[in-house]
């Protein structure tokens, strides 16, 4: 016997199906964004959809084809929002650029993916200018914005006005159907070589893993929330949040750019905001606005913490200050990006508060359909016993097969047996809870963003006064980790902090500059000759940084 074929409707799992969806059954529901001026601006899911389908057709009057890059740099705004449907749904793929990326950065990665159309925001206009002539397939330049608000003189050729294109077209538009395999959407993420490497979603692996974030144990996004994502939407698609919102119509707020806790605070207040998301950045920021005034948050009843590790003090301030029930979890870019979350399981039911909070010392357990194993350093399959540590693997329908039009990151991510090695170490316990307890990638991670030590280390070496350069990770109370250099002089030369640094600042993003540099002898080795970062992490762990 074979199995037969299910007598079931092909229907292509595409996300142009969650904005119709918004559209017809709850296209009443507001939408709130911040707009460049920093007025909110009010809509609804029928006018964004409506917009969205004009912006499609605007689209194909512009030559766009399935399969070609259209990118955005761009903050939480409706536009960005329109675009993440107007894109997508004619099956051209959406690339969103990160902004705060050093500039050399953003030309690569604008190159990499083969970027025809850029569209961006107003503020952001000086950053593409600056770029202009570095970025090499983009053929035509949108600014995010009416036409009177275009600033006379740019130097982008032949820039467009958003409003514009949108004005000359109607919303007489049929989403096409195509190959759920499609690709829909993609992002670059730093790499441990210094280069950025792409995931490229497509429309299948993002509406399951909507379908997952509106699960209970995902996020729990519903019709009855107010979702407010305090993450950007150049960051793993805002962690899903607009797409989940959209397909449970729950009401969005879109914050733009500006996230410090007070403009936080009243945006949750404001638009009583039931669910949240952010790196604990965001939130340690917030309780540094409410705690001292002992303002209170009223409507707001569970937020996400994910993108580096929640301090646990953080989960019971948010519970005794707030009554708000904060939930750790962990997902990747390479994983659309949702991979974890520290949900309840019926045996915590009753149990106290303090320990159903320490759940969330984990960063949270798989959904179904996401598979992970633990391995050793000879590639042995770990026990799921809570006490073995090894690499994490994962695999699943919204995790990357590779990275994009990239042959030798993805041969050195993707196993043999086809499972995607994170590069987190950890354990698992017989729950299913993993717990990350070190990294096995050389990166730093600062308030949820990459910095590449080795783009450091490189930056640094290129220095004439420098023989050698380590850059590591130290803890810190509000950014997670910052970054801290230490250097070898060359020969007969003595290294100067204040020119090092400044030679750095031409070459790295800002935020990228390390919080110390130390002139030492000689760094640390391993057996192979190699710098021990470990020996290095662990030598500076309790390292004061200045202003901590
Ligand atoms: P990104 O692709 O920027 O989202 O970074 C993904 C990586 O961030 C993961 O592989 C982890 O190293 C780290 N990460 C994400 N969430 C957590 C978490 N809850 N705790 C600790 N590290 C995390």
């Amino acid at each position: 016997m074979t199995p037969i074929p299910g007598m079931m409707m092909d229907r292509p799992l595409l996300v142009s199906a969650l904005i119709e969806h918004a559209e017809r059954f709850h296209g009443s529901v507001p939408v709130v964004a911040r707009d460049h001026d920093g007025a909110l601006f009010r809509y609804t899911y029928a006018e964004a959809a409506r917009r969205a389908k004009r912006l499609a057709k605007a689209l194909l009057r512009l030559g766009v084809r399935p399969g070609e890059r259209v990118a955005t740099m761009a903050w939480n705004g409706h536009r960005h929002f329109e675009l993440y449907y107007g894109i997508s749904g004619i099956g051209a793929v959406m690339h969103t650029i990160n902004p705060r990326l050093f500039e050399d950065q953003v030309a690569y990665i604008a190159n990499h993916a083969q970027d025809r159309l850029l569209f961006v925001d107003l503020s952001l206009l000086p950053l593409a200018e600056a770029l202009r002539e570095r970025l090499t397939t983009i053929h035509t330049y949108v600014a995010l914005a009416p036409r009177a608000a275009l600033p006379a003189g740019t130097t982008l050729p032949g820039l467009l006005s958003y409003e514009e294109l949108l004005e000359a077209e109607d919303d007489d538009f049929a989403w096409p159907q195509f190959d759920e395999r499609s690709a829909c959407a993609l992002c670059y993420t730093s790499g441990t070589t210094g280069r950025p490497r792409g995931a490229l979603y497509s429309h299948r692996s993002t509406v399951l893993h909507t379908m997952n974030c509106c699960a209970v144990d995902g996020h729990g996004v519903s019709g009855e929330d107010c979702v407010l994502p305090a993450v950007q939407m150049y960051h793993g698609n805002a962690w899903g949040i607009p797409y989940s919102a959209t397909a449970a119509g729950a009401k969005l707020v879109l914050a733009g750019r500006q996230l410090d806790g007070e403009t936080l605070f009243r945006l949750l207040e404001e638009e009583r905001v039931t669910f949240s998301l952010g790196v604990p950045t965001v939130w340690l920021d917030l309780l540094a606005y409410t705690a001292p005034r002992g303002l209170r948050l009223t409507t707001l009843r569970r937020v996400v913490s994910g993108g580096s590790a929640v301090p646990q003090s953080l989960v019971e301030a948010f519970r005794r200050e707030h009554g708000v029930r904060m939930i750790q979890a962990w997902g990747m870019t390479e994983m659309n990006p949702l991979g974890a979350t520290a949900a309840l399981r019926h045996k915590h039911l009753g149990a106290p508060e303090a320990e159903r909070d320490a759940v969330n010392q984990a960063q949270g357990r798989p959904p179904f359909l996401v598979d992970m194993r633990i391995v050793g350093p000879e590639g042995e399959i770990l026990p799921h016993d809570g006490r073995a540590v090894g690499e994490l693997h994962v695999r699943g329908p919204w995790v990357i097969s590779g990275y994009f039009d990239d042959p030798a990151a993805t041969a050195a991510a993707i196993t043999a047996d086809g499972w995607l090695a994170t590069g987190d170490v950890c354990s698992i316990d017989p729950d299913g809870y993993l717990r990350i307890v070190d990294r096995a990638k050389d990166m730093i991670k600062s308030g949820g963003e990459w910095i590449s030590s080795i783009a450091l280390e490189n930056a640094a070496a290129a220095h004439p006064d420098v023989a050698e350069a380590a850059a590591v990770a130290v803890p810190h109370p509000r950014w997670g980790e910052r970054p801290i250099l230490l250097v070898v002089a060359r020969d007969g030369r003595a290294v100067d902090v204040a020119s090092l640094l400044e030679f750095l600042g031409a070459r790295v993003a800002r935020w990228w500059l390390p919080d110390k540099v130390l002139v030492v002898s000689e760094l640390p080795r391993t057996a192979t000759g190699k710098v021990s970062k470990a020996t290095l992490r662990d030598r500076y762990r309790d390292h004061r940084l200045p202003g901590r």
